[in-house]
């Protein structure tokens, strides 16, 4: 490991204006100043990709994903330069590189592409100059030499990979919130701040909707142990949250609450084996959609049930593919698109049923349904009206995290 090198991550609100820029690169000089090698990693400026997003739906509900990855990574690209012209206006000697440039290569899956290898030559021949290196995130580029983006909130996966690929020990990961709390404090009213999770823990809050930090980042953490710790920009000195290997934890705990708005709930029928379910699995791959989670199951009398759920924000061209799917399944598809998805995470949670018990109690007092609920060793999660979502998480974190006695949610 070469504890000399640090990677910095910076996200859309971090580098929305010239002064935040400015304040972002007087953060980076100091790290140097301190005698390390640093490593910048910075996404577009704050709603710069969902406005790019919507240029292009201007033009098409479908646009080709090859073009969409050409346009979206022109947003980190403009920061990497920014941030770059700023650090060398304070004097330092700064290089801004696409992904491609630092070596992240990806696979060919546009809009949605799995980094495969890191060839970072270029990054270290820089940091050997005494230079500080600033990375597009959220961005590479495939063995066919295709530009490639790795899924919304991408830039966390370039980070946390790049510093794995360098044998960095920390990837810093700066937003607009210092750390990890136990519910959105978008959401919820002043939530207890986590001071440590293991990377499982973060993993499934993340998948569940916490976009603190991108689910797929905690995987490249795990391979050489990079501990990830998540501050913001805008606290001086505050502690954040270190997310790491944390082992042995027996007592069962909630750590915390997360909620991801728009998903899409897509149900099918088969009946007497028709195999619909089968050819709705064909349909959604063929129109490169990305689910988050199947189940399906006999309810008798030759009649499959199926659940797909869905997350608008994986599929850019979602509004072109449901209304041709329904086409395709008349009378046996019905798509909902007026849920959202509340999960309750924490290490063996499901080892007993008090967990599930009251959070099926709350809910339903509320008549908050679920539509649908499923449990996994770390999560409960349900599907519950969208526009009493917020409602619903706020419900879960009093119960289960407001009061400090019922587990160790600030271990
Ligand atoms: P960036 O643009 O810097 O990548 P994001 O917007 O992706 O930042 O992530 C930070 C946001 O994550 C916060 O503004 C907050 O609303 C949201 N968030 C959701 N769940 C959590 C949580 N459990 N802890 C902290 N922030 C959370
Ligand atoms: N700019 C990209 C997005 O908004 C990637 C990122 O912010 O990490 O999804
Ligand atoms: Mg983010």
């Amino acid at each position: 490991m070469n504890n000399n090198i640090v990677v910095l991550k910076f996200g859309g609100t971090s580098v929305a204006t010239p002064d935040r820029i400015r304040q972002v690169a007087e953060l980076v000089l100091k790290k140097q100043q301190k005698g390390q090698k640093v490593v910048v990693v910075v996404s577009a400026r704050a709603k710069m990709t969902d406005a790019l997003i919507e240029d292009a739906r201007s033009f098409s509900s479908d646009p080709a994903p090859r073009e969409m990855d050409m346009l979206l990574t022109s947003g980190e690209r403009i920061s990497s330069a920014l941030l770059s012209i700023a650090l060398n206006a304070l004097g330092a000697a700064a290089i801004s590189l696409t992904g491609s440039q630092a070596g992240i290569i990806t696979d060919d899956d546009h809009t949605n592409a799995r980094i495969i290898e890191i060839r970072p030559a270029r990054v270290v021949q820089a940091l050997a100059d005494d230079r500080i290196v600033v990375v597009s995130g959220f961005q590479g580029v495939s063995f066919k030499k295709e530009v490639t983006t790795l899924g919304r909130g991408g830039s966390d996966i370039s980070a946390v990979a790049l510093a794995s690929a360098l044998g960095a020990q920390v990837c810093e990961i700066y937003s607009d919130v210092d750390g990890v709390y136990a519910a959105d404090p978008n959401v919820v009213r002043d939530p207890a701040k986590i001071s440590e999770l293991s990377y499982q823990e973060m993993q499934e809050l993340a998948e569940a909707g916490a976009k603190v930090l991108h689910p797929k980042s905690v995987e490249f953490a795990k391979v050489k142990g990079t501990i990830i710790h998540a501050k913001s920009t805008f606290v001086a000195d505050g502690e954040g949250t270190i997310i790491k290997n944390l082992e042995g934890r027996i007592k069962p705990r909630v750590v915390g609450v997360a909620s991801e708005q728009k998903v899409i709930l897509a149900r099918c029928r088969d009946e007497g084996h028709a195999g619909v379910i089968a050819r709705l699995v064909d349909s959604l791959a063929e129109a490169n959609v990305k689910v988050k989670q199947i189940s399906f199951s006999e309810v008798g009398d030759g009649v499959t049930s199926g659940n797909f759920i869905i997350a608008e924000k994986e599929n850019y061209h979602i509004e072109s593919v449901v209304p041709r799917l329904e086409a395709s399944f008349p009378g046996t598809l019905h798509v909902s698109r007026h849920l959202g998805a509340i999960s309750l995470i924490g290490a063996g949670i499901n080892d007993r049923y008090d967990f599930l018990r009251d959070c099926l109690r709350l809910l339903r007092q509320e008549g908050l349904g679920p539509a649908s609920l499923h449990t996994s060793s770390f999560r409960i999660s349900a599907l519950v009206p969208r526009d009493r979502l917020d409602h619903a998480v706020n419900l879960l974190y009093e119960h289960f995290l407001r009061s400090e006695t019922k587990n160790d949610a600030q271990s």
